[in-house]
């Protein structure tokens, strides 16, 4: 068959509506085929994907046995609501409690943002079901995302995001994020991230414990900029969690996973989270799937509530059959290629490789963990002003022009947009790993 390219892109911006993005049609990708790290757009071009869609695809494209799974489960047994129960949502819940390494119970859901909603309405009936009523707020750090609806955007860091929608919910209150390339503190990357954490116990204290309910956070600020605190960081937010009696939502949209080397990213600190949110690399993609797990003692709270009380939330089509059975192959794709411990070793490589990059003069700091690098781009190493945004765009332009997407972070308003971000597939080659660091190292030499 024929496609005529200039026909979609004119229906494209006729009648498709892309959110963040200019409208311009000449920097569309019209995506047909993709392949590992790999996109073919419909004129034929080539692109290696190094934002993994939007860091979602960590298994990479093509994965015929997903595509199965769904078929076979949509042969079977294409929908069942879960106020009842299906066969592939159990052996999910079972599986993610593997990985969590500890007891959790799972409410499924679409996306990252209800996830983090559902998440915000557990936390709020909970202390309700213990008598505290009053414990409605919820903390989180400026730069920080948690999702596009209006519970999870009030929780979002990132005024750019939000200013053209408010009011959004009331209780949210935001604190510094602890990035320690720009950190109000002083002393060692520990101390100023131990003192990022302080802040939550002051601000704490300053609203009324009895009127938080809980803290959210991602356990590496993503799509704000790549902020990699000390190890330290989030076993001291748990501490301040307990004392002050909050829940501890920890949101792995796009850490967990493996993104960062690990199944999950708050299991580089050893704590354990009262809620974790996860979608985006439960399926890889390849269909909507979310969930808020949640610890079990919670849970068991619930129980003692009325028939319908007990939890008054419902999603038509969370835990959609095909998204849970295409769930549970993804993550044996992930144990059995040994993606976790890839993105590991293989983001050590990378990262290593861009060093070079360090000493060129717009490169402020170069920054991350396992396959989620953050590249910081300033006018001036010394003052740290962040670069302009044409000399970020034309970096990504230049790539793009060679066959390679990278992604752009930050915060506008706040002037960081700055941030170049790497987050491709898990199981990208050695050989995708050197056309990323020749591409972006090329980009750099014409800024
Ligand atoms: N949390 C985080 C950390 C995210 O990055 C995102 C999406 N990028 C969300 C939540 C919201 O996810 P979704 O777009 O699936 O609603």
């Amino acid at each position: 068959m024929i496609i005529n390219t200039d026909d979609l892109s004119k229906k494209d911006e006729q009648y498709v509506w892309h959110g963040v993005k200019p409208f311009n049609p000449e920097s569309t990708i019209i995506a047909k085929e993709a392949q590992g790290a790999w996109i073919t757009d419909v004129k034929g071009n080539r692109f290696l994907d190094a934002m993994a869609g939007l860091w979602c695809v960590n298994t990479g494209y093509g994965r015929v046995e997903l595509a199965e799974v769904a078929f076979d489960q949509m042969k079977k047994m294409a929908y069942f609501p879960l106020s009842q129960s299906h066969i592939p949502a159990i052996k999910l819940a079972e599986k993610l409690n593997e990985w969590l390494e500890d007891e959790y119970v799972v409410f499924y859901s679409n996306s990252g943002s209800e996830a983090n909603e559902t998440a915000f309405k557990i936390a709020r009936q909970y202390h309700q079901q213990n008598g505290e009523s009053g414990r409605h707020k919820f903390i989180s750090r400026y730069r920080g995302y948690h999702g596009n609806s209006m519970g999870a955007l009030s929780a979002t860091g990132q005024a750019q995001r939000k200013y053209r929608y408010e009011p959004l919910t009331q209780g949210f209150i935001h604190v510094t994020p602890p990035d320690i390339y720009r950190s109000p503190y002083q002393g060692t990357l520990e101390e100023q991230s131990l003192a990022a954490a302080d802040e939550i116990d002051r601000v704490m204290t300053w609203e009324l414990s009895e009127t938080v309910a809980g803290v959210i956070m991602e356990p590496f600020i993503t799509g704000g900029g790549v902020i990699i605190p000390h190890e330290s960081y989030l076993p001291r937010v748990r501490e301040i969690c307990d004392k002050h009696q909050a829940l501890l939502i920890i949101d792995e949209v796009i850490c967990g996973f493996g993104r960062t080397g690990a199944k999950f990213a708050f299991q580089h600190s050893g704590i354990k989270p009262d809620i974790v949110t996860m979608a985006k690399g439960i399926t890889s993609g390849y269909l909507p799937l979310a969930v808020t797990a949640v610890r079990k003692e919670i849970y068991d709270s619930f129980k003692s509530s009325g028939e319908y009380d007990h939890f008054r939330h419902v999603s038509t089509f969370g835990g959609n059959p095909a998204a849970c059975a295409v769930a549970l192959k993804n993550m044996e794709i992930y144990e059995e290629e040994k993606l976790i411990e890839r993105s590991k070793a293989v983001g050590a490589v990378l990262k290593e490789k861009l060093q070079d990059l360090d000493s060129h003069p717009y490169v402020g700091h170069i920054r991350g963990i396992g396959l989620l690098i953050g590249i910081e781009l300033v006018k001036d190493k010394m003052t740290k002003q962040p670069a302009d945004a044409d000399v970020v765009n034309n970096i990504i332009s230049y790539c793009k022009g060679k066959g390679l997407i990278i992604g752009k972070n930050g915060d506008t308003v706040a002037g960081f947009n700055n941030i170049i971000a790497l987050s491709p597939p898990l199981n990208i080659t050695d050989d995708d790993v050197d056309f990323i660091v020749t591409v972006l190292k090329e980009a750099f030499a014409t800024i």
